[in-house]
């Protein structure tokens, strides 16, 4: 019998993992990934910045764990020999409507307790020449990392301290009882005294194997990016996004300079035929029938 299994080998599944064993350093742990290593998802397919925590509304959990989110992974990426690079974001108005916006932004990042500097447009274009705008916040704690990497570290450091992880197994049912929790699997059956679940775009699906209706549905999109000719991998200082539209509630497009030095720009949002899918042909019948059915 295992103490705790986590299900999924993601960055929160990872992370969950070393923290759960580094508190109960006697415990039995095991985290179940189905893929055939760590960080094959949204962790090894993100722009891989480091947020400050500028939108999030003061007070709310998210700016607060945004702000000690940022300490956390620089420490963690120190302590562990992961590469990060602190470039700063600017957050670029481009007409007298995003300076209002701007404003705005401007007082939530000091409600969220953020450095962070005005810039006019003269300042701007100093900083960033090939970038045009009106004026520009300046955020520092910005940075970029590899987040496939720190997953990795993170999970080399549960099994330094004795956590186990299997790769290629697929939890498919799980059962709870008063003391324990059966975990089916497609290579056997397992049971825990926990159970923690962190499986990502396959949320819902977990939390129906235990009967429950999970009160979401994942109706998966897709962010495409566009990767700059390598001539211009130092067209930008910084990490340069717009100012968020309130119309639009998908990410803004923004040039994200790389750790491995390359320049995407992106992403667009497209409506994806499968959940796990990141090619155009990437198609999964089961995921189709499940969004044509909701009436969202
Ligand atoms: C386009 C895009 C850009 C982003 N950019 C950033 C960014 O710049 N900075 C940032 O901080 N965040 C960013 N994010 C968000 C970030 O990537 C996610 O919040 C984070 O990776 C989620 O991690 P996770 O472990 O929950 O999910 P995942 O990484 O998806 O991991 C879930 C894991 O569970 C496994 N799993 C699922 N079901 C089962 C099962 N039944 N049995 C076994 N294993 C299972 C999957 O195989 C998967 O490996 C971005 C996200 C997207 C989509």
């Amino acid at each position: 019998m295992w103490d705790f299994i986590i299900i999924g080998g993601g960055i929160l599944g990872m992370s969950t993992a070393m923290q759960l064993q580094q508190t109960y350093p006697d415990k039995r742990l095991l985290v179940l990934e189905k893929e055939h290593g760590p960080a094959q998802h949204q962790s090894g397919h993100n722009s891989g910045v480091i947020h400050a925590g500028v939108y999030y509304t003061p007070g709310s959990l998210k700016a607060r764990f945004c702000l000690e989110g940022n300490r956390a992974t620089r420490a963690f990426c120190d302590q562990h020999g992961v590469d990060y690079v602190i470039c700063g974001k600017l957050l670029v108005a481009t007409d007298a409507l995003e300076i209002q916006r701007m404003q705005a932004l401007w007082e939530r990042t000091a409600a969220n307790g953020l450095e962070r500097e005005w810039l006019s447009a003269e300042a701007l274009k100093e900083r960033e020449p090939n970038i045009r705008g009106e004026a520009a916040i300046y955020v520092p704690s910005s940075g970029i990392v590899d987040y496939a990497q720190v997953t990795r570290a993170m999970a080399a450091e549960f099994e330094r301290l004795g956590g186990k992880i299997r790769y290629g197994v697929e939890v498919k049912g799980l059962e709870e009882r008063r003391a324990e929790v059966v975990v089916s699997t497609s290579n056997d059956t397992l049971s825990s005294r926990y159970l923690v679940t962190c499986a990502g775009l396959m949320a819902d699906r977990v939390i129906r194997m235990l009967g429950q209706k999970p009160g979401f549905t994942i109706c998966p999109f897709r962010g495409e990016y566009y990767l700059l000719p390598e001539q211009h991998n130092h067209i930008v200082n910084h990490l340069i996004y717009p100012i968020p539209d309130p119309g639009m509630p998908f990410l803004g497009v923004h040039l994200t300079r790389m750790i491995d030095g390359r320049v995407t720009v992106g992403p667009n949002a497209v409506l994806a035929l499968k959940r796990e899918g990141y090619r155009k042909q990437d198609m999964s019948l089961r995921d189709i029938a499940q969004m044509l059915s909701h009436p969202g």
